[in-house]
């Protein structure tokens, strides 16, 4: 007999506890694989993000052939998007430090979409205003991760559709109403902007195949929960003769009061660390972060604590231990006891304020050129 689904994952929800290889099995997706691995170790000059070396990304569709391309001389383009309904925090950026590092590894260009539009239209409670302000501002935070402003495009959807709009024509045409229905659970009362976004999501995957006149193969790192998005671009690719996206997905990051994952929604601000947090909110918000330690010092130090179950330990594993020594170190103290959470969490908190600061001024630095990465025409007329 299965096991009974005790999780559930979608775009729009995580519950329970999420068993990750049975996930895995449920979407249909593919195991990110040593040799996988070993091959993009190889391809990237003998380095691996530690976000690939850590398991954090651990799955993937049609890798390899993207992998056999690019060996082959046949290059490929990064695209990843965010939906901006306010600051951005520490678990958004997963995905872009992976993007940032592929194009820093192997020089493929970058498109990212800010889906000003699509936030409008899923979020009563914010204006047009709202959502291009924050589009503007999460772009800003995106850009300062490293990205090369030769190698990086942006559609910020209300600022491109002209851009976008000839190809979002042919892709709309390939998309029923009761394919998003069933991949989205749109009801009756979901407004028609939602209905067509999925046409304009599926976009910035062919655009640069549209673009060259070439299918030009396209990699779009992003959390599994958002795998159902990018089935729909899968499955109307060939029909409109360009290749297939390939993905890898990451595992989601927990939130810091120790329920699901990092996220924003209900308001629980405090689950959530924000690129905008001042340092004196960092530090309330990890002093009173969900830990995997025990109930006195005294039990800590006898039988240690738990990293895998502690929200400390996955900004350590995310972001915070730039190297393995370091991270192994939390990992292996925490685990014998001989890291206690406060100092653990002083440790961390210092992290945080250097790398903010750190932001700080390469955020100031990406608006320099973000405007002009703007794309507000199609290559060419149809
Ligand atoms: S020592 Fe650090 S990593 Fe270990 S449970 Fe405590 S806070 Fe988490």
């Amino acid at each position: 007999m299965p096991a009974p689904d005790d999780f559930v994952v979608t775009p729009y929800e995580v519950k329970g506890k999420v068993d990750y290889d049975r996930l895995r099995e449920r979407f249909g997706t593919q195991e990110l694989s040593p040799e996988l691995l070993a091959r993009l170790h190889h391809l990237a000059g003998g380095e691996l993000h530690p976000l690939l070396r850590r398991g954090v990304y651990y799955s993937q569709r049609d890798l390899g052939p993207l992998l056999d391309g690019y060996a082959n001389g046949r290059p490929f383009f990064l695209y990843s998007g965010r939906g901006p309904s306010g600051p951005l925090h520490t678990s958004h950026l997963l995905q872009f430090d992976l993007c940032q590092w592929f194009q820093r590894r192997l020089g493929v260009p970058m498109y990212i979409q800010i889906t000003d539009d699509e936030k409008f239209w899923a979020r009563s409670g914010l204006t047009r205003e709202e959502t291009a302000h924050w589009g503007l501002e999460n772009l800003y935070d995106i850009l300062a991760l490293g990205f090369d402003p030769k190698r990086t495009h942006i559609f910020f959807d209300s600022r491109s559709i002209a851009a976008l709009y000839p190809l979002a024509i042919r892709v709309a045409r390939k998309i029923s109403y009761s394919n998003v229905k069933a991949v989205f659970g749109f009801t009756p009362s979901t407004n028609i902007g939602l209905g067509f976004y999925t046409a304009l999501q599926s976009v910035p995957a062919f655009w640069p195949s549209w673009a060259e006149g070439r299918a030009v193969p396209c990699l779009i790192p992003c959390g599994i929960d958002q795998d159902p998005h990018f089935r729909l671009t899968r499955d109307v690719a060939e029909g409109l003769g360009y290749p297939k996206p390939a993905l890898v997905h990451s595992k989601m990051v927990p939130g810091l009061l120790g329920e699901g994952v990092m996220s924003t929604t209900g308001n629980r601000a405090d689950d959530a660390l924000f690129l905008n947090d001042p340092p004196k909110v960092v530090e309330r918000k990890l002093r009173a972060a969900f830990t995997g330690g025990r109930a006195t010092v005294e039990e800590q130090r006898r039988l240690g604590a738990v990293p895998e179950v502690c929200s400390i330990w996955a900004l350590w594993r995310t972001r915070f231990a730039e190297s393995d020594e370091k991270f192994e170190e939390v990992t292996r103290s925490c685990r014998s006891g001989e890291l206690l959470c406060g100092d653990c969490k002083g440790q961390l908190i210092e992290r945080v304020h250097a790398f903010y600061e750190t932001h700080a001024d390469a955020r100031e630095k990406a608006k320099s050129w973000a405007e002009s990465a703007i794309v507000t025409e199609p290559p060419r007329p149809l």
